[in-house]
């Protein structure tokens, strides 16, 4: 699943060639995304055709395209396999793409998404959507070690469940939270207020865990590639996420795999104790 630095990588690729774009028309596949929720093709053709885009950004797993009208937007969310690419409308469309938007110039921005887990949606002020309204802030770029430490403070939560929640802090997903409390040295299972005392510390490793994926443009440890299609390199780069009995690059204990609902969490049981 695309977490904070594989969503910024595809923003990086969109950016220099969507801004100042001209959406000619909007098509989409009539398919429900997540939740089987169906798109509100009537608001998103509203407020895209004919409209410039002003900027695309990013917030949590968010990509927020402002549009030149007022505080309209689109928010896409790439979900468990969803890709946007960027590509001559001349090009076949590929499977499962359930949004078009064919821009004036003959270029289109398509939404792929085999799983469906992905969302679109348009809105008069994209900022106020509930899913972007609803996010903590930014881990790579809001975020502070105090507002951090009282958040930690607050909750008795896991420490892995806690970085989770894209209420508490956003964009981080299983693999960045993995890769921050190794680099930490925070067992996934300490409670969250534990580590209060170690807010500083935990953000420093948080924004260094995203800033190699970001320069190594992404994990694609499935299906992730960027708007052009190019896959990232930072599997290669990945300290304990999917290394389970690889030896610790610290300690060389072997690297252990737990299994909670239904997801994995990779850390070194000599480095990281609870
Ligand atoms: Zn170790």
């Amino acid at each position: 699943m695309p977490e904070l630095p594989e969503v910024e990588t595809v923003v990086r690729t969109l950016r220099p060639r969507l801004l100042g774009a001209t959406v000619a028309a909007v098509w989409t596949s009539g398919k429900g995304l997540r939740l089987a929720r169906p798109i509100d093709r009537a608001v998103l053709a509203r407020l895209s055709v004919a409209a410039r885009i002003a900027a695309v950004r990013r917030k949590g797993k968010y990509i927020l395209v402002d549009l030149d009208r007022g505080q309209a937007g689109i928010l896409i969310h790439l979900g468990m396999s969803g890709r946007l690419r960027l590509q001559a409308a001349r090009e076949a469309r590929a499977p499962h793409t359930h949004v078009v938007w064919s821009l004036a110039g003959g270029d289109e921005l398509r939404f792929v998404d085999p799983r469906r887990f992905g969302w679109v949606a348009a809105s008069q002020n994209v900022d106020a959507l509930p899913e972007v309204a609803g996010l903590g802030p930014d881990a790579l770029l809001e975020m502070d070690a105090f507002r951090l430490r009282d958040l930690l403070a607050a909750s008795d939560a896991p420490l892995k469940s806690f970085l989770l929640d894209q209420k508490r802090i956003a964009g981080l997903g299983n693999i960045y939270v993995c890769e921050a409390l190794f680099r930490a040295r925070l067992h996934p299972r300490t409670p969250a207020r534990r580590a209060a005392g170690r807010a500083a510390a935990l953000l420093h490793a948080i924004r260094a865990a995203l800033k190699v994926a970001l320069a190594n443009r992404g994990t694609s440890m499935r299906d992730f590639v960027d708007a052009e299609g190019r896959r990232g390199k930072n599997a290669a780069a990945l300290l304990v996420y999917g290394r389970a009995g690889e030896p610790c690059h610290v300690c060389g204990t072997p690297v252990r795999r737990s299994l909670d609902s239904g997801r994995s969490t990779f850390y070194c049981p000599h480095c990281q104790r609870s």
